[in-house]
């Protein structure tokens, strides 16, 4: 039997709270779960961002934070052990994972510039098409089969890759992306063997490859696990051989950084740091904290580290892993295998009754909160569909409804009693109804769309 590898020095109460309040709450959010204040949730499974549990080691060396406004001691702390993870030169932090993509993107980006990746996450894709590049994603085939089991389904699919540039002309390709874990595509894996193919493609046409690189620490335990030559490795040398085959990465130290806030851009390439570096003063801060208080350096400087403690790893996968089977125990269509940090829950499958221009997964979430004041996160159509020009509607390729775990955050307990209420939701689920957006904003409008039932 897995435990904790921890035990808790602080607690915090949850809110109970009774199911007209929470009816009323979700009206009065426009059934937009990101208006719900956190005050009216009982188990918060909407993102593992920044959301997960400090540890004493990372509040103290906090308290030791150095706020000198340039060249303080702790960007220097910060510096040395991204540098000893990731092995690049030039480490730049930003205040979390988007401005790293908003600054690489207004480098390399902009109008006709097409960016690939196995799947860009909901950020990422927004920050390169505000530039007026495209993305696209190439997911392996057998990522769209939600309930297949395969060990890397967060792959990219290679051969689509190399046609894709041999189309377009690397010209067009400013870089190649991977994202690991893929957390839009169900925060699979991606193997060691597809980065390494990845990199001789994109470097066969003189493509930098940079990987988003968010959950590293999850993805090389996965590698551990699965991948073969990996076993006796160790969680750390698994993750410098993966960057090892990049120019670059970009992270959200808000994840696999143990941190409530952060973010970084890291990478070999001189000419894009020195410009990363010019836009970061003008909109971040100087390049020693990046719009960071100096303290939060000193905690991912210690969380970067822990996250890479294969007891954590182990403790937080097998977690993640208790509450997929918990749920697949009542029935409930999940994506298989879960993934490192959030079960999806397969809403096709769930409400087969709901078109996906209806929103099948916010009608899903939006029940399972009034059921039992747990929030979790639509990643479908309603994250992902779009509107064409000619009026007709595109759908995600998954309409999932994601239970994101926070980092040393909830107990087993906690889970059980998430699983209990899905299954009461999956129980009447014949009549849930499907939704339509009342407003929108151009981008990201899962954010702050606001939503009705279809009577
Ligand atoms: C969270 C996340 C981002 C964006 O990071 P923020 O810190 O939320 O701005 C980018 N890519 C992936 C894969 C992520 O999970």
């Amino acid at each position: 039997m897995e435990f904790e590898p921890f035990r808790i020095k602080v607690v915090e109460p949850i809110p109970i709270t009774q199911r007209e309040y929470r009816v009323e709450k979700l009206r009065e959010a426009h059934y937009n779960l990101f208006f719900l204040r956190s005050d009216d949730i009982t188990i918060d499974l909407l993102t593992d961002s920044g959301t997960g549990a400090m540890s004493s080691k990372q509040w103290s060396a906090m308290f030791d934070g150095d706020e000198a406004y340039a060249g303080s001691r702790s960007y220097y702390k910060f510096e040395e052990v991204v540098r000893n993870i990731t092995g690049f030169k030039h480490i730049i932090p930003t205040h979390q994972g988007r401005a790293a993509e908003r600054i690489l993107f207004s480098i390399l980006g902009g109008k006709g510039k097409l960016i690939p990746s196995n799947t860009h996450f909901d950020t990422t894709r927004a920050n390169i098409e505000y530039t007026g590049a495209t993305a696209f994603d190439f997911p392996s085939p057998i990522a769209l089969k939600t309930d297949e089991i395969a060990d890397f389904k967060g792959n990219i699919d290679l051969d689509k890759l190399e046609s894709f540039i041999n189309t377009h002309t690397k010209e067009k390709i400013p870089l190649v992306m991977l994202t690991v874990t893929n957390n839009s595509g169900g925060g699979q894996p991606v193997s060691m063997e597809n980065i390494r193919k990845t990199s001789e493609i994109s470097h066969k046409y003189g493509i930098p490859f940079f990987i988003d690189c968010c959950r590293f620490a999850e993805n090389a335990y996965f590698i551990k696990q699965r991948e073969q030559g990996y076993e006796s490795k160790s969680i750390i040398e698994i993750a410098k051989e993966m960057f090892s085959y990049a120019d670059g990465c970009l992270m959200s130290a808000k994840k696999d950084g143990l941190s409530n806030t952060g973010g970084f851009i890291a990478t070999n390439l001189d000419q894009i740091a020195e410009q990363a570096r010019v836009i970061l003063i003008v909109t971040e801060g100087f390049i020693t904290y990046g719009g960071l208080a100096r303290r939060d350096l000193e905690a991912l400087a210690v969380g970067l580290m822990e996250a890479l403690d294969e007891s954590y790893l182990s403790y937080r996968i097998e977690q993640v892993k208790f509450l997929g089977n918990e749920l697949q125990k009542r029935g409930i269509p999940i994506l298989l295998p879960t993934g490192g940090h959030a079960v999806y829950i397969d809403a096709s499958k769930f409400t087969p009754h709901i078109p996906s221009h209806q929103f099948p997964g916010q009608a899903i979430a939006c029940e399972i909160y009034i059921e039992g004041g747990v929030r979790t996160v639509e990643i479908g159509s309603l994250m992902f569909g779009k509107r064409k020009e000619s009026g007709s509607f595109q759908p995600s390729n998954f309409e999932l409804v994601r239970l994101a775990i926070p980092r040393r955050v909830y107990t087993n307990n906690h889970l059980l009693y998430v699983a209990d209420v899905i299954d009461r939701v999956y129980k009447h689920r014949q009549n849930l109804k499907g939704m339509k957006i009342t407003y929108e904003a151009p981008y990201l409008r899962h954010f702050t769309a606001h939503l009705e039932y279809i009577s």
